[in-house]
């Protein structure tokens, strides 16, 4: 059993990304992203600060908008307008959840495709689907980057999604289908949902309920990623039991340090693919 080192894969690629940046500058060039919060949330200030602290970092323009938590409908999309027309901005980014009176889809759809670095924009989510160029989500695109960096074999295995959310399960399937796997997705309404994850080579749990994936779950020699942030007694716990389950996982990412440094880097990535985009790199 090996223990994925998330922190390390993302500080490999972000390193990378540093010297991208710095390329980019010569030629007049600096990625910026905005990011947008709305309210006081306490795990989404913590987000997003840590989204703005590595963007500092990269060497990043960014911006960050926080915004009263009785802010009206029409200010929020007033404000991604003047962003989507902010030639230094190549990024936008809502932090979600947004407070009940704001329509979220309609916020998310206001954001310029061109922007849409959470990849979240129904026409990012088509392009992905039919496999043309488009931002891909960040925590499944880097799920992928996690399973590329260890060289798990993803052609012709069987991965088990736990969760059919729009940001981590769907586009998850979408993203290993593309890459060759045979995917079945479960939820709330799966029926022997042990069993079916029993089948799996790779086994993905985005459910939001800790500790939720057991060693009677999981096939000898499987590879687990565990996506669930759970806060229990002030302490992070992921979707999977992970001291029973890396017993018997080949692969295994802990919570955290597994897949939450790689969602933040693939929202760097996706910001400087955006800025190379506008420059016509
Ligand atoms: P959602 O709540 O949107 O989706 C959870 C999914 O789990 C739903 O599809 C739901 O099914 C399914 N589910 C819930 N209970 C069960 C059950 N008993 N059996 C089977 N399926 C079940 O969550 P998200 O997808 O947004 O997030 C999932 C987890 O990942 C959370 O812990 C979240 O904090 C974390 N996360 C981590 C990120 C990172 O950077 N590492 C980024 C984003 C999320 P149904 O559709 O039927 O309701």
């Amino acid at each position: 059993m090996k223990i994925i080192d998330g922190k390390l894969i993302s500080a490999k690629l972000k390193e990378e990304l540093k010297e991208e940046v710095e390329k980019l500058k010569e030629v007049g060039i600096v990625p910026g992203l905005a990011v947008i919060i709305v309210g006081n949330d306490p795990a989404s200030k913590t987000y997003v600060n840590s989204k703005e602290k590595n963007a500092e970092k990269l060497g990043l323009y960014s911006v960050k908008h926080q915004l009263d938590e009785k802010i009206s409908e029409e200010q929020l999309l007033k404000l991604i307008d003047d962003l989507n027309n902010d030639s230094k901005i190549h990024g936008i980014l809502v932090q979600l959840p947004l407070p009940n009176h704001i329509d979220s889809k309609k916020v998310l759809n206001k954001i310029s495709i061109e922007k849409d670095v959470d990849g979240f924009h129904p026409e990012n989510v088509g392009k992905m689907i039919v496999g043309d160029k488009a931002f891909l989500p960040c925590t499944p695109n880097g799920v992928i980057k996690i399973l590329e960096y260890e060289n798990v074999e993803i052609t012709g295995k069987h991965a088990v999604i736990i969760g059919r959310s729009n940001i981590v399960g769907k586009p998850m399937a979408a993203l290993l289908l593309e890459r060759n796997a045979t995917v079945t997705v479960c939820h709330s309404k799966t029926k022997n949902l042990s069993e079916i994850v029993n089948l799996a080579d790779i086994v993905v749990a985005a459910v939001g309920r800790p500790n939720f994936v057991n060693a009677d779950m999981v096939k000898e020699g499987a590879v687990v990623i565990d996506v669930g942030i759970n806060r229990v007694d002030g302490k992070l716990v992921g979707d999977v039991d992970f001291d029973s389950v890396k017993e018997k996982a080949s692969l295994i990412t802990p919570v955290p340090g597994g897949v939450g440094p790689m969602t933040i880097a693939m929202l760097m990535y996706n910001t400087i693919e955006s800025a190379k985009r506008r420059g016509g790199i």
